[in-house]
């Protein structure tokens, strides 16, 4: 019988799986209790190999078979869920189109920045580092001023968040399916994808492989230029 706990309920593990990034702070919330066992037990039922279980030996060769074989709704049966702190709502827009993600977001018709929260925003580094970037902050502190402004004046939160800034940063809860965090990482991890997503996308894969280190193990992350590729099932073996 598998133990029903979140790691929620286990501080000393979830501390271990905070990593600030800057100002970015991706934690991981929960996660299905004896995932990978999970996912070997929901797979032996097709087989009713049931005898064959005797992990990890077990759970090792049949993941990455179902991998190999492109089986992958058995994966379907373990889920994370991660907190994502201080991305803008450039990032939120972009992982949010993950429609087998469930998001729940702090609401612009709810928060008052200035009140319920600080106004905070991401000054992207290809900004940071340019003269740009002193009128990027001007700009924006401006924009923070004019809605504030705007609030006091009777205008409601809602509308006056029409003038806020793509940059403006937003807290976001998220969770999936293994399956669906590995096509996330898939397509967001490359060097294709936006350098925020991709950020928050790696931080991610780096602790799944740590907590789910047979379904993510074809992952292969590149700290140099902070991308994760996928081995092909044939340089995959293992
Ligand atoms: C590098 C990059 C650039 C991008 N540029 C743009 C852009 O310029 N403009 C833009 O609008 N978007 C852009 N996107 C977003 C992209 O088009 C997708 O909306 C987003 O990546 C979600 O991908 P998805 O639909 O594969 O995945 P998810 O929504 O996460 O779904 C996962 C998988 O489930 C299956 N699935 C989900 N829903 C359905 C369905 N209704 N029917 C059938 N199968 C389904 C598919 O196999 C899908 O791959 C970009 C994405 C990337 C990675």
């Amino acid at each position: 019988m598998i133990e029903e706990k979140t790691i929620l309920e286990q501080p000393e593990k979830k501390a271990e799986t905070i990593k600030p990034l800057g100002e970015l702070l991706v934690t991981l919330m929960s996660i299905t209790p004896q995932a990978e066992q999970v996912i070997e037990q929901a797979c032996r039922t097709c087989y009713l190999s049931f005898h064959r279980f005797n992990p990890p030996a077990s759970t090792e060769e049949l993941i990455k078979k179902i991998l190999k074989k492109g089986h992958h709704s058995v994966l379907e049966h373990a889920h994370a869920t991660f907190r994502i702190k201080g991305g803008s709502r450039v990032f939120t827009h972009e992982l949010i189109r993950h429609r087998l993600i469930s998001p729940s977001q702090e609401s612009q018709r709810y928060v008052q920045y200035g009140k319920t929260r600080p106004f905070d925003y991401v000054v992207p580094p290809s900004v940071a580092q340019t003269p740009f970037a002193e009128r990027f902050k001007e700009l924006a502190s401006e924009t923070q001023q004019f809605y504030e402004e705007m609030v006091k004046g009777g205008v409601p939160k809602e509308d006056a968040r029409y003038i806020l800034p793509n940059a403006t940063t937003s807290e976001i809860v998220i969770t999936a399916n293994f399956r669906e965090f590995r096509h996330l990482f898939t397509v967001r991890c490359t060097p294709f994808a936006h350098w925020e997503i991709r950020k928050v996308c790696i931080e991610m894969l780096k602790i799944m492989k740590k907590e789910a280190p047979i379904s993510f193990y074809d992952f292969v992350v590149n700290e140099e230029n902070n991308t994760a590729t996928i081995l092909p099932p044939e340089e995959s073996k293992g």
